[in-house]
C-alpha cells in the first residue's frame, strides 16, 4: 500500500470547475492587483477568524515581517518565541534586524512554554534588553497556551503577534466569568500570521498569506507597508514592501474556504482513529509518544483545545530508522524539524542566538515524525501507517 504524507488531488477533484472558474473571472476582470478578489477574501478571513481585519500578504512569511515591521520592530530590539519552529519565524525577525530571544517549548505541545517565556523575559529585562514583542506560534495546527502568555503580554506591556500559519480555524478556550469564551488562532494577540502555502489546511494553488487584527490603527499600517508604506500613492512616510497577496490566489482559497471546516473534521477524526490504532497496537507512551494537549484534563484527548492537525507528529526512539522503514514501505513521513532555530547554521555566529540550550526543544528535534493525517486518507490507509509502525517496534 501507498500512504502519502499528503495528497492534494482528492481535494482538488470535487472543486476543479468552480476554482478553475474563480481563476478565469480574475483574468476577464483585468483587476490584478488587490481587486475584489482578494478584499472579498480578506473579509472573509476576518469574519471566519473573529478579527476586524484581513489584511492578504504574499505568503505567511511576508505576513511575519509585515507584522514585525508594522510595530517598528528593528535593530537593537528582540522578539521572545520559540525555538521549535518553522525557519520563518526566526528568519523575519533577523531580517528586521532584531534578535529572537528564545524561551523552551512545553513538553506534549512543543509550544512556547509561558513559564519560561516569563522567566527569559525578565532576566532579558534586567540585562536592559528592548524586548518588542512576543511571538508564539502555534505549532502543527493547537493554539499555544494564549490565557497565560497573554497574561505575562499584558503584564508587560507588550504586544502578541501570533504565528497562526498552521493554525487557521484552530481555536483556544478562554475562562470568563465561569464560562468558556473560544477564540480563534489569530484574534487574540494584535497581530495573527497565516500562510496558504498549499501544504497548509487552507493552501492555495502557490505562495499566500493573510495578516488579521482588530486594531484599526495598526490594519492601516500594515495596509500601507504591505504596499510599500504608501498613503496615499507614491508618498511614501514609511518603508514597507511587496507584501500583496495575489489575486488569483484569493480568488481560489475563496472557493476552499467554505469547506475548511470539513476538512479540519476529517482530520480531526483521522487524528483520533490514529489514537484508537495506535492504543489497540499497544505502542501508546512506549514506545510511541502521541502528540498532547496542553489543557486537557483527559491525557491525550484535545476537547479544550481545538487542534486542527495541520501535522500528526509523534514522538519515537530511533526515529531516523524509523522515517526509513516507512518510506521502505511507502508510507510517506517528514521531519518538523530535524534542527532548533538556535541551531541553524546561519546563526552559528551570532553567539547570543546559538550558544544556549532548550532541552525540550532539542529533545523534539531528536524523535519528532509527522505521520500522513491529509482529510482524504481512509481507514485502510490509516490501518497500514500503525501496522508499519508496529513492525518496526516489534
Ligand atoms: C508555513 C509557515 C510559515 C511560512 O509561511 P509561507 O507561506 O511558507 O511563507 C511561517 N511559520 C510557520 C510556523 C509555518 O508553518
Amino acid at each position: 500500500m501507498n500512504v502519502p504524507l499528503l495528497d492534494l488531488k482528492p481535494q482538488l477533484e470535487p472543486l476543479r470547475r468552480e476554482i478553475i472558474d474563480s481563476v478565469t473571472q480574475v483574468i476577464d476582470s483585468t483587476g490584478y492587483i488587490l481587486g475584489p478578489a482578494v478584499q472579498k477574501f480578506e473579509e472573509e478571513v476576518a469574519a471566519y477568524t473573529g478579527s476586524r481585519h484581513g489584511v492578504g500578504v504574499s505568503s505567511g512569511t511576508d505576513a511575519l515581517l509585515a507584522s514585525l515591521m508594522s510595530l517598528d520592530i528593528g535593530a537593537g530590539d528582540y522578539v521572545l518565541t520559540t525555538p521549535y519552529t518553522f525557519f520563518a519565524t526566526m528568519g523575519t525577525i533577523l531580517r528586521t534586524g532584531a534578535l529572537p530571544l528564545f524561551a523552551d517549548v512545553e513538553p506534549g505541545t512543543l509550544n512556547l512554554d509561558p513559564i519560561q517565556a516569563e522567566e527569559v523575559l525578565e532576566q532579558a529585562l534586567k540585562r536592559g534588553q528592548r524586548v518588542k514583542a512576543i511571538l508564539p506560534v502555534h505549532l502543527y495546527g493547537q493554539c499555544a497556551d494564549m490565557e497565560r502568555l497573554l497574561a505575562l503580554a499584558r503584564r508587560y506591556e507588550l504586544p502578541v503577534i501570533e504565528d497562526a500559519a498552521q493554525a487557521i480555524g484552530a481555536e483556544y478556550p478562554f475562562e470568563v466569568d465561569g464560562r468558556v469564551d473560544w477564540r480563534k488562532a489569530g484574534s487574540m494577540g494584535i497581530a495573527g500570521c497565516f500562510s496558504f502555502f498549499p501544504s497548509k489546511n487552507l493552501g492555495g494553488i502557490g505562495d499566500g498569506g493573510m495578516i488579521t487584527s482588530s486594531d484599526d490603527d495598526y490594519a492601516d499600517i500594515l495596509r500601507y507597508n504591505r504596499n510599500h508604506g504608501a498613503e496615499p500613492k507614491y508618498y511614501h512616510a514609511r518603508i514597507g514592501g511587496n507584501f500583496r497577496l495575489d489575486a488569483i490566489q484569493a480568488a481560489v482559497l475563496s472557493v476552499k474556504l467554505r469547506h475548511l471546516e470539513s476538512w479540519h473534521a476529517a482530520r480531526r477524526a483521522n487524528a483520533a482513529t490514529y489514537r484508537l490504532l495506535f492504543k489497540e497496537a499497544g505502542l501508546v507512551g512506549q514506545p510511541v509518544e502521541l502528540p498532547s494537549a496542553a489543557f486537557s484534563q483527559v491525557a491525550g484527548a484535545d476537547e479544550h483545545n481545538y487542534h486542527i492537525y495541520n501535522q500528526f507528529v509523534i514522538h519515537v526512539p530511533r526515529r531516523d530508522q524509523l522515517r526509513e522503514h516507512l518510506i521502505t514501505h511507502g508510507v510517506g513521513c517528514e521531519i518538523y524539524y530535524p534542527l532548533c532555530l538556535h541551531q541553524q547554521e546561519c546563526v552559528s555566529s551570532l553567539e547570543e542566538v546559538s550558544r544556549q540550550s532548550f532541552p525540550v526543544a532539542e529533545q523534539a528535534a531528536a524523535s519528532s515524525l509527522a505521520l500522513p493525517i491529509y482529510p482524504e486518507l481512509n481507514p485502510e490507509q490509516l490501518a497500514y501507517v500503525v501496522e508499519t509502525i508496529a513492525g518496526f517496534f516489534r
